[in-house]
């Protein structure tokens, strides 16, 4: 039986692995091999593979055969390197880094020198004459071995380092002389002796089996483990590990270390953008010990290693067709690769590049719109703060994830989702599962503690909100009431601004814009339509909206709620006294103001989207969005009484009755007189118009009120209760229509109702749409052809949908809705059960996702059954998973015939129907090949 192969190496011969076997060899060991095919200055070496780290994970130890395995893999490496690992004389030294096969930078561990011991680090110095260097290896050995295999903490290591220096009065590593660098070296044998039993292992090939177990065991460090939860990286991949020759970039100082990107991950500018430092290892960059120089005094200083750098980073772009994020290293002008990996470009950048390629032949266009993720696309629109000075910063923080965001300070989950409406910055100490519904409400997240790992970063980035964390100024007094920056006092309720591409905060609201898309977004998106068959609509509720949908490509309007049409401050009133009247006349009186505004909205909606489709769905507020408080109208009578109070009369009347009182019962009949009049004053009070209006909303809101407001007077419920709201939106939408035909426009109605449960509904109400609608088209003289149709929203409608398409010309998944009455779930309350069933290990759904595969279910029943009844019926979605991808990919397979997404969803949403069409075909050639 041949044994199996655990180890692949690869060297200026080649290598045994490639790119593509990244789950085996993990991204970065996969393009280590690629490099060497390539024969790119790679430094020779071997991986082995994750089903090592796997067997390590299940048995807890190494497979049997691997030893010999690696031993092997050392030998050839000693004889390409023409040096002996563990030799005194010409001592090999290796890296030992780990490699997962999806990118997990800087989660899991490497060491650096190992191979050094007393001995040989003597022979380091004997074969470079570089004293200063061979201890600056040892140094840094020592330090992340015991970091990394005996688990000190490193910044033990980092405070010796920094004391030695202050001591020595220099500033930069390299600068501290041999014998210095020695007393580190002691020191740091001191501290191990201290922390840990075992003592330091001197052997190298013990260090380097040490070593190899330990980047297996990083794969289960807490900051890994949650970074795979984030990402939804599965637990079972396992890390891979690349033994690999050391290159030298603390050498002198004609040598570095370099970390850059082929181009601006932000911009897309093709020029390479990077860091590098001169006489330094590994990723001192990235800490940040040192402030990094540019590339351009890379070119000042060695030349010629620029050079070849800039000739690399052009062939490796080309040959992986995707910008790379490059990790290199120069050693005496020496240009060493060692790693590579597709950058995380801004979508901007992502798009010029595609396109770029596409267009220089590189691509082609099918290729080139596979390679974008639609998700990312959005991001695109994020608001951005008009001007960037930071004059008025008041603090600034960790940037964990980008975006500008605006509104008013809120110190609870509690209060934020009270005050969502308004458009709410949570700011907190730092954030648990706890705060989860308080982190959904909010527009961005401003914590005071936790870095880019903490549960605020990693939740707001996974909700895609701008978020600063860590932000140390900030300061809460004891009852959480109040918090400081400096001298700044903030309460709640106070606006302010984040920026979490800075990590910058301001007070008060700043100026934030849309920015404008690049023009390869429209060429690349011109692409997508040559492949969709699925159409993309926009959910979109105002003129302005709909105006943003029309330029980024919407066929349609798939939803317009008209309840939205009433959010604005001047609106609300007409609305609230709508619902809250209790006679059909007075109703119609709040309507017809209603009527007016939402006429001039439609037409303005109507001259936008020209001849496509306007759906406008009737009326649907869930009553206890739209009706006031109980504790807001009581709140209102107080403050009415107590103007009315104020009132001369009434005050000189009480002051008498105090001074009376004083005085005792002889006067007792005139202070009846006087308690007489203040009753007479209280009844004038109540007579008051504005009071017994107040008095009446009470006693409407109170018979209002329903136990279960999500599933109780909703939608066609709604309007069967109060024909007279189906009357005059029609005539609105009617009147609209007809005006802009008689201008020679083209337009397009079609009238939705929500959430219908059976045939009866709509019938009852199409008879009132159709009987308005030619009432209005007769009075104006003009025909407009529209249509009817129905929201799918409950599974009693999806079971019902024969029936209901005898009615409705079209269907519209409301997935939103169709997904909490399948799961039994509201929205607005699953964010804490779902961290408990997380925590729990409870798994069946997740609702903030995809669609659910049962509600999928019901959707393709719904088809069938609607389109057995009328082949021709429209069928569109119109929920929040309209502009998801695999819903998109899901509407397609289904043959729906449009998606329905928030405007700044659209370009995404066009991107992953070409994507899924694209798909489709080549696994139709396939099947049929
Ligand atoms: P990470 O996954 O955290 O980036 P790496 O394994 O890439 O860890 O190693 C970090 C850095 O260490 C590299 O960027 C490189 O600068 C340095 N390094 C790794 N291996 C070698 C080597 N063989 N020679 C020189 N430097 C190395
Ligand atoms: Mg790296
Ligand atoms: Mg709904």
């Amino acid at each position: 039986m041949t044994e199996r192969k655990y180890v692949y190496v690869f060297g200026p011969d080649g290598a045994e692995g490639n790119r593509e076997m990244r789950d085996l060899l993990g991204g970065k060991g996969a393009n280590l091999a690629e490099m060497a095919h390539l024969k790119l200055p790679v430094p020779p070496g071997f991986t082995i593979t994750t089903e090592a780290c796997r067997y390590w994970l299940e048995h807890g130890a190494l497979p049997p055969e691997l030893p010999k395995q690696i031993h092997r893999a050392m030998r050839h490496l000693e004889r390409t390197m023409q040096r002996h690992f563990g030799h005194a004389e010409y001592p090999l030294l290796v890296s030992v880094r780990s490699g997962a096969p999806v990118s997990m930078p800087g989660m899991m561990d490497t060491i650096l020198n190992l191979g050094l011991n007393h001995e040989t680090v003597e022979g380091l110095v004997r074969m470079t004459g570089n004293l200063r260097f061979a201890h600056d290896c040892w140094r840094r050995f020592i330090a992340m071995f015991a970091d990394v295999v005996l688990e000190i903490d490193d910044t033990y290591f980092e405070d010796i380092l920094t004391q030695e220096k202050r001591r020595a009065d220099v500033r930069q590593d390299f600068e501290l002389t041999p014998p210095e660098i020695l007393r580190v070296i002691e020191r740091s044998f001191t501290l191990i002796e201290e922390h840990t039993e075992r003592a330091f292992p001197h052997d190298p090939w013990e260090q380097l089996s040490l070593a190899i177990e330990a980047v297996f065991r990083s794969w289960k460090n807490p900051r890994a483990i949650m970074y795979r939860e984030q990402k939804r990286i599965p637990e079972y991949l396992g890390t891979s590990v690349t033994v690999q020759a050391m290159v030298f970039g603390n050498f002198s100082n004609r040598s570095g270390t370099i970390v850059a990107f082929t181009r601006n991950p932000s911009t897309g500018e093709a020029q390479p953008k990077g860091e590098f430092l001169l006489n330094a290892q590994g990723e001192d960059v990235v800490a940040g010990v040192r402030t990094p120089e540019s590339l351009e005094q890379l070119a000042a200083i060695l030349p010629e290693a620029h050079e070849e750098f800039l000739e690399v980073v052009q062939r490796l772009e080309k040959h992986f067709g995707w910008p790379q994020d490059i990790e290199a290293t120069i050693e005496e002008g020496h240009l060493w690769l060692l790693q590579t990996r597709d950058a995380q470009c801004e979508p901007e950048a992502a798009v010029k590049f595609v396109v770029d390629l596409a267009e220089s032949g590189a691509l082609t266009r099918t290729q080139a719109l596979l390679r974008i993720d639609p998700r990312e696309l959005e991001k695109i629109f994020r608001e951005r703060l008009v001007q960037s000075d930071d004059a008025d910063t008041i603090a600034t923080g960790i940037p964990a994830s980008t975006g500008t965001a605006k509104g008013y300070a809120v110190f609870s989950s509690e209060q934020a989702s009270a005050w969502a409406h308004r458009g709410i910055i949570l700011v907190r100490e730092e954030t648990s599962a706890k705060d989860l519904p308080g982190m959904i409400a909010s527009r961005g997240l401003l914590t005071a503690r936790g870095g880019f790992t903490s549960h605020a970063a990693v939740v707001a980035r996974g909700m895609g909100k701008p978020a600063v964390v860590g932000c140390s100024a900030l300061e809460f007094n004891r009852n959480n009431r109040t918090a400081r920056i400096g001298k700044t006092i903030i309460r709640e309720g106070m606006p302010i601004t984040i920026d979490g591409s800075t990590g910058r905060v301001f007070l008060g609201l700043r100026k934030t814009i849309k920015p404008i898309p690049p023009q390869e977004l429209f060429t690349l998106l011109s692409w997508a339509d040559e492949w969709c068959s699925l159409e993309v609509w926009a959910n979109a509720d105002t003129p302005e909206e709909a105006i943003v949908a029309q330029e980024l490509g919407a066929k349609g309007i798939g939803l317009c709620r008209t309840e939205h049409m009433f959010r604005e401050e001047n609106r609300i009133p007409h609305f609230q006294k709508m619902i809250l009247s209790e006679y059909p006349d007075e109703r119609r009186e709040a309507l017809a103001i209603l009527q007016k505004m939402q006429k001039e909205d439609f037409k303005a909606m109507f001259r936008t989207m020209a001849d496509k489709p306007l759906t406008i769905r009737l009326l649907d507020p869930p009553l206890h969005e739209v009706l006031p408080s109980l504790e807001d109208l009581s709140r209102r009578i107080k403050q009415l009484w107590k103007t009315f109070r104020q009132q001369e009369e009434i005050v000189a009347l009480s002051a008498g009755l105090h001074a009376l009182r004083e005085e005792g019962l002889a006067v007792a009949s005139r202070r009846r007189e006087i308690e007489g009049k203040l009753e007479e004053a209280r009844k004038v009070f109540r007579r008051n118009p504005q009071m017994q209006q107040l008095e009446r909303m009470i006693r409407r809101v109170e018979t209002l009120e329903e136990a279960n407001p999500m599933l109780g007077t909703r939608g066609c419920r709604l309007l069967i209760n109060y024909p007279e709201i189906v009357e005059v939106q029609t005539r609105a939408i009617f009147e609209a229509a007809c005006e802009l035909v008689r201008e020679g426009l083209a337009v397009q109605p079609d009238i939705m109702i929500p959430m219908v449960s059976c045939k009866e509904e709509l019938l009852f109400l199409k008879e009132i749409v159709s009987r308005v609608a030619s009432q209005v088209m007769d009075e104006q003289g003009i025909r407009v052809s529209w249509r009817y149709g129905s929201m799918i929203e409950l599974p009693a409608a999806a079971l019902s949908a024969k029936e209901l398409a005898t009615v409705a010309e079209f269907f519209s998944f409301g997935s939103n809705d169709l997904t909490q009455t399948t799961l039994g779930f509201s929205r607005d309350d699953a964010g804490p059960i779902f961290a408990l069933y997380r925590e729990r290990g409870i798994h069946g759904f997740d609702p903030s996702e995809s669609l659910d595969p049962r509600v999928e279910e019901l959707m393709t029943i719904a088809l069938q059954r609607g389109r057995s009844q009328n082949p021709k019926l429209k069928v569109g979605i119109c929920g929040e998973h309209g502009g998801d991808p695999r819903t998109i990919e899901i509407c397609h397979k289904l043959a729906l015939d449009y998606v329905s997404a928030s405007p700044y969803r659209i370009p995404g949403a066009r991107i992953a129907a070409a994507q899924a069409a694209i798909r489709g075909s080549s696994h139709a050639t396939e099947e049929k090949s």
